[in-house]
C-alpha cells in the first residue's frame, strides 16, 4: 500500500520530494500530501483495464481540494459533485458542464438553481425533486438536464457501505420509474444513474451489480443518452484487505458494452464513477511526534495530529471494528522495525488512536509519522472543529 510513494535519502517521498523537505516547505505539521504522479498512474491503470467506451467520472467528494479537482480535470472525462460548493469548484475547471453530474438527496433550491443554470446533469433523487427541478426550469426558462437516480431492487454484496436496494434516501425506487418518466414534461432527460454501494473489494460482486444494473435499465424500455453504472471500487485499508482486481471488472464491462448496451442502449454514454479508488492511495497524512512515553511497558508515540484530521484511521469514534491503517515513520523508511509502538493523536480521548501496537523503527521526538490511504475521505470527512486545533494544510505535489 505504501510502495506507490517513492523514497529519497531514506525518507518517504511525495511527488519525488522527501517528506522533511516537504514539511519545511509547508511550514507546519500536520498536513496532507497528495501525489500528482500517483493520481495519474491510478487513472491510467483504470483506463487500461476498462473498455475505451467507458467514460470515467471522478466523484469529487472523495477529495474536493480545488487543486486536486483541477489536476483530475486533465485525467478523467467527467465529475460527479454532491454540493453547490463542489459544483462551483468543478465548474472552475475547464470541464464542460455537460460532463458534470450533481447527485445527492436534499439539494437546496439555490443548488438546484445553480445546477440548472449551469447546464450540469441533475440526478433526481426523489419524485418531489422532479417537481422542484421542473419549477426551477420554468423560472429560469431553461430545460434542466436531468437523469433519474434509481434505487435498484437489488443490493450489492461486499460493499463497505450500501447505497442501493431496500428502502433508501438515495434514488427513486425502480418500480416507480415508469410512472416518474411520465412526469418529466419538458425536462431534458438524459438517462439513469445507479450507485448501489461503496468500498467494495470483491470484483465479482461489482460485476454482478453492473450486469443487474444494465438489465434493470433495459427493462425500462426508454432510449437513453447517459447510463451511469456507479462504481464502488474499494481500496485496501488494513493488512487483511486484498486489493481489488480490475481485470474481471474490465472484462465484464466489455461484455456489457459489446452486448446488451450496444444492442439496447446504442446512444448511451456509459459512465463509471469513482472517488476513493482514484485518489485514496495517492494521499498521505503526515504528523510529527511530539512526545514519546512508556506507560507500564507500552510505548506510546504522541503526534501533533489525530482523529480530528484523519477520523477514519482512528476507527470513526469507535463505531466500527478498528484496524490499523498502514503507518510508517516517514523519515526512517529504510530502517528495520525494532519496536512495537502505539501511535496516538493529541486529543483528550482514548479514541484518538492512529496505530495500535505497530512494528516500527524506534521513533524519536521530532520524527514524522505517515498515515497512508489518506487521499480520500480524510480531511473533509473528519471533525476538524473537535478540540479546536488549527486546521491542517493540504499540498498537491
Ligand atoms: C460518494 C459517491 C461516489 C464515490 O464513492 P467512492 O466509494 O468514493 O468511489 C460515487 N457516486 C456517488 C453518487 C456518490 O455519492
Amino acid at each position: 500500500m505504501t510502495e506507490g510513494f517513492g523514497r529519497v535519502d531514506g525518507q518517504l517521498a511525495v511527488g519525488g520530494i522527501a517528506v522533511e523537505r516537504l514539511a519545511a516547505r509547508v511550514g507546519s505539521t500536520p498536513f496532507f500530501a497528495y501525489d500528482r504522479g500517483l493520481l495519474a498512474a491510478r487513472v491510467s491503470a483504470v483506463r487500461a483495464a476498462l473498455p475505451t467506451e467507458i467514460n470515467l467520472s471522478y466523484a469529487v467528494k472523495a477529495n474536493p481540494m480545488p487543486a486536486v479537482i483541477q489536476h483530475m480535470r486533465g485525467l478523467v472525462d467527467g465529475f460527479d459533485v454532491a454540493s453547490g460548493a463542489e459544483l462551483r469548484n468543478a465548474l472552475d475547471t475547464s470541464m464542460p458542464a455537460s460532463r458534470v453530474s450533481f447527485a445527492g438527496p436534499g439539494k437546496s433550491l439555490a443548488e438546484l438553481t445553480q445546477a440548472v443554470a449551469a447546464g450540469v446533469t441533475v440526478e433526481l433523487e426523489s419524485e418531489h425533486e422532479v417537481t422542484r427541478v421542473r419549477a426551477v426550469s420554468e423560472t429560469l426558462g431553461v430545460a434542466a438536464r436531468v437523469a433519474l437516480r434509481v434505487n435498484p431492487d437489488f443490493s450489492v454484496r461486499g460493499s463497505g457501505m450500501r447505497l442501493g436496494g431496500g428502502p433508501q434516501q438515495f434514488g427513486i425506487d425502480s418500480e416507480r420509474i415508469p410512472a416518474v418518466l411520465e412526469t418529466l414534461g419538458d425536462l431534458d432527460f438524459q438517462g439513469f444513474h445507479v450507485f448501489a454501494g461503496s468500498q467494495n473489494l470483491n470484483a465479482e460482486s461489482i460485476c454482478e451489480a453492473q450486469r443487474k444494473t444494465v438489465e434493470l435499465i433495459l427493462g425500462f424500455g426508454v432510449a437513453v443518452r447517459y447510463l451511469n453504472l456507479g462504481g464502488g471500487f474499494g481500496i485496501p485499508y488494513s493488512a487483511r484487505d486484498k486489493p481489488l482486481d480490475l481485470a474481471p471488472i474490465g472484462e465484464n464491462l466489455a461484455a456489457l458494452v459489446d452486448g446488451p448496451i450496444r444492442a439496447g442502449l446504442p446512444e448511451a454514454r456509459v459512465v463509471v464513477e469513482l472517488g476513493r479508488y482514484l485518489v485514496g492511495e495517492a494521499g498521505v497524512y503526515l504528523t510529527r511526534v511530539v512526545d514519546r512515553k512508556v506507560s507500564r511497558g507500552k510505548t506510546f508515540l504522541v503526534v501533533d495530529g489525530g482523529l480530528h484530521h484523519q477520523l477514519a484511521a482512528s476507527g470513526n469514534f469507535g463505531q466500527v471494528i478498528r484496524r490499523n491503517y498502514p503507518i510508517a515513520v516517514a523519515n526512517r523508511i529504510g530502517s528495520p522495525a525494532t519496536e512495537t509502538a502505539t501511535v496516538v493523536g493529541c486529543l483528550c480521548t482514548p479514541l484518538d488512536l492512529l496505530g495500535d501496537d505497530v512494528e516500527l523503527p524506534a521513533a524519536e521526538i521530532g520524527d514524522l509519522v505517515a498515515v497512508f490511504q489518506a487521499g480520500a475521505y480524510g480531511l473533509t470527512a473528519s471533525p476538524t472543529a473537535f478540540l479546536s486545533h488549527p486546521a491542517p494544510l493540504e499540498v498537491l505535489v
